[in-house]
């Protein structure tokens, strides 16, 4: 595995390595971008890949943590919810999000920044849940069922998990 540090505002890191085949990846880490490369692909074409991937992470988004937030209490929970805090967490590598009950404060990974807005939003209102109901239990399925994607927005986490064991 080699790595070359390129300084560019945001820093891009790139690591070429002989478990990818085809395909490079690009992930945004604590406002750093991460590349991952296979070992034999074209530093030209290499370098037109990264440049499409920068833009795409780099590009803006609108969407606040705490709006969605407003907008899924209204949608689900009657607005009676009491949520102190919700925001992006660089620490959060394996699970997407969490939730303090006793001080309902919310966590969630800097992974979904990247995800559609939907799979953003299931998992947001699925710690929101986690206010009611602390546990994955019978209860808790009873809540999140009203989550129209939630089906889907499992699958494509569960995609994003597999991606994992690929670095
Ligand atoms: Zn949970």
């Amino acid at each position: 595995m080699n790595t070359c540090h390129k300084k560019t505002t945001p820093s891009l890191s790139i690591t070429r390595t002989r478990r990818r085949k085809k395909t490079v990846s690009a992930q945004m880490v604590n406002g750093n971008i991460h590349i991952k490369a296979p070992m034999h692909i074209a530093e030209t074409e290499l370098h037109k890949i990264i440049e499409n991937l920068t833009k795409k992470l780099t590009k803006k988004t609108d969407l606040s943590l705490k709006d969605i937030t407003k907008k899924l209490n209204k949608k689900y929970f009657n607005n009676k919810l009491i949520i102190n805090s919700i925001e992006y967490s660089a620490k959060q590598k394996k699970r997407f999000g969490s939730c303090q009950t006793l001080t309902a404060r919310i966590l969630i990974s800097e992974r979904l920044k990247k995800v559609p807005k939907w799979v953003l939003e299931y998992v947001i209102f699925h710690e929101m849940a986690h206010l009611i109901e602390p546990n994955h239990g019978q209860n808790f399925k009873k809540i999140t069922a009203k989550f129209p994607l939630e089906e889907r927005a499992k699958g494509f986490l569960l995609a994003m998990s597999y991606e994992l064991y690929d670095e």
